[in-house]
């Protein structure tokens, strides 16, 4: 039995901590190095086809393909300047994304910003519908997620403390849907390294043992966003692993610099294969 921290016990006493703090939940989650572009950028006969990184992800070792159809950017991003690109291919991106599993096998790791987004046929392609970290208090979505049958990533809010993690995690559970991992990804507003390396994130490395100290959620470690910048992302794989991350998701390109979204911290083919 886990040793709850005082505060932990107060919500648990006050009926607000349930099903994260449950010794007895136990979650099959075998999605543990998930792979991929930051988004889907095109599909067969266009410049970066998604279905060959796929494949390329998956013969270095990925269990998962990740890759944004719909994608929340701080700015709002023009099509005029991103060739026709705007915030994702959307529903365009997703059927791309459906190649990819007929093709590949790869189960699919998404993110979906929007409860009415959640529709029978985006259910059908999206294996793993993953939480943004703009949408990690979007409590109607987080409510809609514990009623379906998917697992869940949950990434971590972008000022989220443990407990905004664990009552987000709470919200969706409450809904009957345990199979949740939760994905730290980096927080903003502490120290940053946007002086030196122009990234505004900084490593959240101690949240992975706290929450397994208090939770048996799995956790999976996103060392893409959370250095933002590129040649960092290996050595916070391996801290992340040391500190007790069960799996990480790993932003990688063909062609790291010219990523339509996140290109300062995609790492190459190469650098993912040492990882893995
Ligand atoms: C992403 O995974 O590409 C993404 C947008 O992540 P986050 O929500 O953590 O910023
Ligand atoms: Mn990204």
């Amino acid at each position: 039995m886990k040793q709850l921290p005082e505060f932990i016990k107060g919500l648990v006493a006050e009926g607000k901590l349930k099903h994260t703090v449950d010794e007895n939940l136990s979650v099959d989650w075998p999605w543990t190095k998930i792979a991929g572009p930051c988004s889907v950028e095109g599909g067969p006969g266009d410049a970066c086809n998604i279905v060959d990184i796929a494949k390329e992800m998956k013969r270095l070792g990925a269990n998962a393909f990740r890759a944004g159809a719909y994608k929340p950017c701080t700015y709002p991003v023009t099509e005029t300047k991103t060739n026709g690109w705007k915030e994702g291919l959307r529903e365009e991106g997703l059927q791309l994304l459906k190649l990819v599993k007929e093709e590949t096998g790869l189960p699919i790791v998404t993110e979906i910003m929007h409860d009415k987004q959640l529709t029978d046929e985006t259910l059908d392609i999206v294996d793993v519908v993953q939480v943004g970290t703009r949408n990690a208090q979007n409590y109607d979505l987080l409510d809609a997620l514990g009623h379906i049958e998917k697992p869940i990533l949950l990434k971590r809010g972008l000022y989220g403390q443990l407990e905004d993690m664990l009552g987000a995690a709470e919200r969706i559970m409450a809904g009957g849907n345990t199979r949740v991992a939760i994905c730290p990804r980096g927080v903003g507003g502490g120290p940053s390294y946007r002086h030196v390396f122009g990234s505004i994130w900084s490593p959240d490395l101690m949240v992975i043992p706290a929450l397994n100290e208090v939770t048996n959620m799995p956790v999976i470690y996103d060392p893409s966003h959370a250095t933002g910048y590129r040649n960092f992302v290996p050595a916070i794989s391996k801290a992340a692993l040391a500190a007790g991350a069960h799996g990480l998701i790993i932003e990688c390109h063909p062609d790291p610099e010219n990523s339509i979204s996140d290109p300062d911290q995609a790492i190459d083919y190469n650098t993912l294969s040492t990882i893995f």
